[in-house]
């Protein structure tokens, strides 16, 4: 994904009114908005989402056509199944601004399916083929290994998935991983790039105008972007403001619950382009973006973001734990 200045400039107005507003309700010491709710007795295994985050990367760069990205998704779809979820694969083809027709294939697990009141979750599971944010120039065409930018993500919902044995929700889960998110022109293509950003986030906005099941509903999604930096931050994200800032503030008060405020900050963020953006757009399902923000003059989502040190090594435990419980907390309070 990446940082949407021009909407974010046009919407300012609007952004600071809805902040505004949000930041009246977020305040921790507001009476009312942290409601008295018990830790959730789940206990997310930061070990286990870290070894799958370093199983994805094992298997190389997740980028289009390689045998990684073919290995990877299989392993996945086997993954979702071991824990006893139907697994659906949405395989299509996406045009992309280089003019090519690459396959993509949107990965999705229903935890009981034949329930009404359904929950989303959702994470990219591809990888950028450049490096483009590299401060290296030499590395620009080389992909990014993408241990957060992709599989922390997919890490974090597939431990999710394994603890419903212990949550037992009686409501239905879906997660997806989406494919081809991160094929957005990098500057040397920004001439051949759509102006509206278009070129990113391709198997959302296919899933999204093709759902897997049609009329699909769910009461509210949740996309989780590289959560587990040793940087992240996670500040509200702009659009999840906009589209759904009540998920925003359950969100943010689970986590403080889940003795994870240390990593979500009651902070407004960037705007993301991001997988969320067509969720909310096109199938009208209030959905947020759990995306770090990094402080400072360059601003950014993390400091490894499209370059070659996004790798296991920069992944950290704590992160994954942080958004992993945080998760566990909303899901076991749910009430509906
Ligand atoms: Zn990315």
């Amino acid at each position: 994904m990446r940082i949407h200045l021009f909407f974010a400039l046009i919407t300012a107005f609007s952004f600071l009114a809805c902040g505004g507003k949000n930041s009246a309700t977020l305040q921790p010491n507001n009476p009312t908005a942290t409601p008295t709710v018990e830790k959730v007795a789940v206990t997310f295994n930061a070990d286990s989402a870290y070894a799958s985050v370093q199983k994805q990367c094992d298997f190389g760069p997740r980028t289009p056509e390689s045998a990684a990205h073919k290995q990877c998704g299989d392993y996945i779809v086997n993954q979702f199944k071991h824990y006893q979820l139907q697994v659906t694969e949405q395989k299509t083809q996406v045009q992309t601004w280089d003019g090519k027709t690459l396959p993509c294939r949107n990965i999705i697990a229903a935890y009981k399916p034949e329930a009404e009141k359904r929950v989303l979750l959702c994470a990219h599971w591809d990888c950028r083929p450049w490096c483009d944010a590299d401060p290296d120039e030499a590395n620009h065409k080389k992909p990014v290994m993408g241990a957060n930018d992709g599989a922390s993500g997919v890490a974090v919902m597939l431990e999710v998935a394994r603890l419903l044995k212990d949550l037992q929700p009686a409501y239905g889960i879906d997660f997806i991983c989406f494919d081809m998110e991160d094929y957005g022109a990098p500057y040397w293509g920004e001439e051949s790039a759509p102006a509206d950003g278009s070129d990113w986030c391709l198997g959302s906005q296919y899933w999204a105008q093709n759902p897997h099941i049609s009329g699909y509903r769910a009461e509210y999604g949740i996309l989780l972007d590289m959560v587990g930096g040793k940087d992240a931050r996670f500040c509200r994200e702009g659009y999840s403001l906009q589209y759904a800032s009540h998920i925003v503030s359950k969100v943010w008060n689970a986590a403080e619950t889940a003795g994870a405020n240390k990593y979500f900050l009651r902070e407004d963020g960037t705007w993301a382009l991001d997988d969320h953006l067509p969720i909310n757009q096109y199938m009208g399902i209030p959905t947020i973006d759990i995306i770090p923000f990094l402080d400072g003059p360059e601003g950014g989502f993390s400091a490894t973001w499209h370059t070659v040190n996004d790798t296991p090594e920069n992944i950290s435990r704590e992160v994954l734990g942080a958004v992993g419980q945080t998760l566990i907390q909303v899901l076991g309070s749910e009430t509906f």
